[in-house]
């Protein structure tokens, strides 16, 4: 039995909700598969947490997250609090500390997913979001406030290193699942220093991987064609904020933000990963109730993959698709009627009835 020390920190707006059913999915399979045991470890830090104590987290916060095997994380996002504060002082900090460089994000359309697009082809491709540089940069500043000239700067770090090791991890990623191409977001036709760098070592690196092709999109067309032809694509690399942006277009064709999970990963295993929806805090839904849990369960089942346990990851995401397909507990997000903690029940419940089955 190998046991797990997971670090939760459900945050806020519907962070909580759907991070309670991702640990009831978890606790569950626990109960069920004398494999593996999880000891979860709650950390109340977030919106609530700054408005007591001025941080957002405690001084200490990464030294004590530092020990676990992996982070889950909810959201964060407070009408209270500044973005630039949430996002600044909890998942940068996170992020960043400890290395998570590669954010994964699977665009993939599970069966009972209705796709909005009219082409109903299969989506299933890997997007790798850079995750610790890029345009996400606090560099910069504000010259000549409340003055007609007023401006801002605000600086993209490309660093080659930075650049070398995500087009690294998603080539690798390519050959291990017999992919035949990685496609690479760029706009060095506009923005001339920091992606031509990204161009050049993107390409640097695709020469070690004989077999695979790269090709290169600049990022307004291939936001169309992510909308024309999804099908096509197999792996994408991206910056910091192209990959985010393109991942919540991804999300869009696959069902939304309420189904669309990820992993901020730090590949050498020096530091805990993280696991977390791609969506925030959803303040318009939040204390309602009603938030799909989906992301947030499927998250969990990336983390299941990421500590070494690819068949109950699969378990999971297989139990999802049993819930979605079926179509009669599901969220407003997916056109259904029930509430959060009624779909995670349901996932628990195919869960259960397929882990006896196999
Ligand atoms: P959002 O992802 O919170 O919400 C966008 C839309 O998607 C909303 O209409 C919301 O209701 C819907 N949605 C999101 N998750 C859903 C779910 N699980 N089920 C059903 N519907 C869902 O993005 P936003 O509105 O741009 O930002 C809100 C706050 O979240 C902001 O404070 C922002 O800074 C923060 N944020 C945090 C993270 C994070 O914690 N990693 C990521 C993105 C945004
Ligand atoms: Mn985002």
């Amino acid at each position: 039995m190998v046991a797990y020390k997971i670090a939760v920190i459900p945050g806020d707006g519907i962070g909580p909700d759907v991070t309670k059913e991702a640990i009831k999915v978890l606790e569950a399979l626990q109960k069920m598969d004398e494999t593996f045991s999880i000891d979860f470890k709650f950390f109340e830090w977030g919106s609530e947490y700054y408005l007591e104590h001025g941080k957002m987290m405690a001084d200490d916060g990464l030294e004590q997250l530092r020990k676990f095997d992996a982070i889950l994380f909810g959201a964060v996002g407070d009408a209270r609090v500044p973005d630039e504060i949430s996002i600044w002082q909890l998942i940068m900090p996170i992020r960043k500390q400890f290395q998570q460089y590669i954010n994964m994000r699977p665009i993939k359309k599970l069966t009972g997913i209705d796709s909005p697009l009219k082409n109903d082809s299969p989506i299933d491709f890997m997007v790798f979001r850079e995750n610790a540089e890029g345009e996400y940069s606090n560099i910069g500043g504000r010259l000549y406030q409340e003055q007609p000239q007023e401006m801002a700067i605000q600086n993209t770090v490309i660093t080659k290193q930075g650049v070398e090791r995500i087009a690294k991890y998603a080539f690798e990623y390519a050959k291990k699942n017999n992919k035949t191409k990685v496609t690479s977001a760029t706009k060095s036709n506009a923005i001339i220093h920091s992606m031509k760098l990204w161009d050049e070592t993107v390409n640097e690196v695709a020469g070690d991987y004989e077999g695979i092709e790269l090709e290169s999109y600049f990022i307004d067309a291939l936001a169309a064609y992510f909308v024309m032809r999804p099908e096509s694509f197999e792996v994408v690399v991206a910056s910091n904020l192209f990959g985010d942006i393109l991942t919540d277009l991804g999300a869009a064709l696959v069902g939304g933000l309420g189904v669309s999970p990820s992993g901020n990963i730090n590949p050498e295993r020096n530091f805990p990963s993280m696991f977390e929806a791609i969506h925030g805090s959803a303040p318009d839904i939040a204390g309602k109730g009603i938030a799909n849990p989906i992301a947030q369960i499927w998250s969990a089942a990336l983390m299941l993959e990421h500590l070494g346990h690819p068949d109950l990851s699969a378990a999971i995401v297989s139990s999802i698709e049993t819930v979605l397909q079926e179509g009669e507990i599901l969220t407003p997000d997916l056109g259904g009627k029930s509430t959060t903690s009624q779909v995670g029940d349901t996932i628990v419940e195919k869960l259960k009835q397929q882990y006896i089955t196999k």
